[in-house]
């Protein structure tokens, strides 16, 4: 992994030691030696991550940290803070100024690495959603533009697995302060069972536990989908910098030393809820704003845009491989009148009622899509002409057959007939349009000739594939 650094610091020799350092690791460093030249350098050169002395002439870390993380330019990039001074209070001046992370001189190499590649995957994880939200917002929808630093980290679901009874019932008598609702267990059976259970944003980690091994545990979570995400934060003691740097690499998002501050624990688990937070609502965002520009509200098929695209791809491969490619259309016959006579949400229901006998008399390998109004589309991948028929046939039958009920269960049942048209995709001349053409002329004929019926199109004229009594 490569990744573009920015050192800051007021010394030249610290900047030239932390710069060969990362240059020997293959890490892109830039470096700055003032708070406004490192603003600077963070519009200009875009790094992955910050690396920030604190004391510094004019503006200092602190300040320089705070703008970094209000403007929404540049606050999704981590910054360590790095300071000679190891106070507690400091670091939580700097975690409060919303520092991803501190490190204190002198700088422990191997501790130093892992966070930096931690912190840079996350941020490329956090792009990618960023990347992704920013696409489907140009979709017009569902732009959320509520920032990192605003996100609520209270009230949040905690899992802390220690056997140490004195630190967990510290570690939840402090997150009480948040109102967080912490579950304590001591054992990697009994955190597997609630993190199957149910979700939690963050879960806390004793790096020793007495028996078991707590680093296996942290990989386990992170092979595990439905928790690959959860932040864990580990607690280490002061010479566990190896096994810490395992961690870091295995996916854990942060670590304290004991003994435990509790300002700082408080700091740090708010960071990582706060970001949990922030990243589930990116995904979220991302998922229903794909769902709503591809499928159809009313009935959840997919819509005309996706079908297209699909279809492009889906003929591609057809052409490739040689093989069969069927495609039916379908129409409600005489819906005006049901609109008219029943009113437009009687209409709607029809169309929900179609789609779900539609949906269950097919293959899941085939697509269902809401062409236009009451046009549907049905693509069977890898399907010959006689089963395509059948299957045309099969769905008039299954509208015609049974009378649909409406909203009100006292109005009478509505008699609904489709009529279909199917055409089978040539690979030496159909292209999307004209296979579509195709399959809607057959519907057409189907139409012409009486309604309630299947019509297959053929080069030389078109086949009725089956038909039931014509509607007065
Ligand atoms: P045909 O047998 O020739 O298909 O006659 P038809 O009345 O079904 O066809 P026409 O194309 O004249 O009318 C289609 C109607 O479908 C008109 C429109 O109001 C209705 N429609 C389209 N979309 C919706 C919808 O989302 N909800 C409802 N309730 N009606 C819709
Ligand atoms: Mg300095
Ligand atoms: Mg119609």
């Amino acid at each position: 992994m490569t990744a573009r650094v920015l050192v800051v610091d007021d010394l030249r020799p610290n900047v030239k030691l932390l710069e060969a350092k990362l240059t020997s690791e293959y890490f892109d460093v830039i470096t700055a030696s003032d708070g406004a030249e490192a603003l600077e350098r963070i519009r200009d050169s875009q790094p992955d991550i910050v690396l920030l002395d604190v004391m510094m002439p004019g503006m200092d870390g602190f300040e320089v940290c705070r703008r970094i993380k209000s403007d929404s330019s540049m606050m999704h990039i981590p910054v360590v803070m790095i300071t000679a001074l190891s106070d507690a209070a400091d670091r939580v001046r700097g975690l409060e100024a919303g520092a991803d992370d501190f490190l204190t001189k002198p700088v422990n190499d191997v501790a130093m690495f892992a966070r930096v590649r931690s912190l840079v995957r996350l941020k490329m994880l956090t792009d990618e959603w960023r990347l992704r939200e920013e696409t489907s917002g140009q979709f017009g929808v569902l732009r959320d533009e509520q920032p990192l630093y605003e996100v609520n980290a209270r009230r949040a679901d905690v899992l802390v697995l220690d056997d140490n009874e004195i630190d967990s019932a510290k570690v939840a008598a402090t997150l009480e302060q948040d109102e967080d609702a912490v579950t304590e267990v001591s054992s990697v059976e009994d955190a597997t069972a609630h993190l199957r259970a149910a979700r939690f944003d963050l879960v806390i980690v004793n790096l020793r536990l007495d028996r078991q091994d707590a680093l296996r545990f942290c990989g386990q979570m992170r092979a595990n989908d439905a928790t690959r995400y959860t932040p864990i934060l580990v607690v280490a003691e002061e010479d566990d910098t190896e096994r810490l740097a395992k961690g870091l690499d295995l996916g854990i998002n942060d670590y304290l030393i004991k003994p435990i501050d509790r300002q700082e624990l408080l700091a740090r688990t708010r960071t990582q809820i706060r970001r949990q937070r922030y990243q589930e609502r990116l995904r979220d965002n991302y998922e229903r704003s794909l769902a709503m520009a591809l499928t159809d509200s009313l009935t959840g098929l997919y819509n005309r845009r996706y079908l297209t695209a699909h279809m492009n791809s889906l003929i591609g491969r057809m052409r490739d491989s040689g093989k069969p490619l069927a495609v039916l259309m379908f129409d409600i016959d005489y819906f005006k009148q049901i609109n008219d006579t029943h009113g437009h949400g009687v209409g709607d229901d029809v169309l929900v009622e179609l789609s779900r006998r539609v949906v269950h008399n097919v293959r899941s390998v085939d697509t269902v899509a809401r062409f236009g109004g009451e046009e549907f589309l049905v693509l069977m991948p890898d399907t010959e002409e006689a089963l395509a028929s059948t299957v045309a046939e099969r769905l008039r039958v299954s509208v015609a057959r049974e009378p649909f009920q409406g909203r009100d269960a006292d109005a009478q049942a509505l008699e609904i007939t489709i009529s279909v048209g199917v055409a089978m995709f040539d690979g030496a001349t159909d292209s999307v349009e004209s296979i579509i053409k195709k399959a809607d002329d057959a519907l057409y004929e189907a139409k012409r000739s009486g309604r309630n019926k299947a019509v297959g199109w053929q080069p030389e004229g078109f086949t009725t594939l089956g038909a039931g009594d014509a509607r007065t």
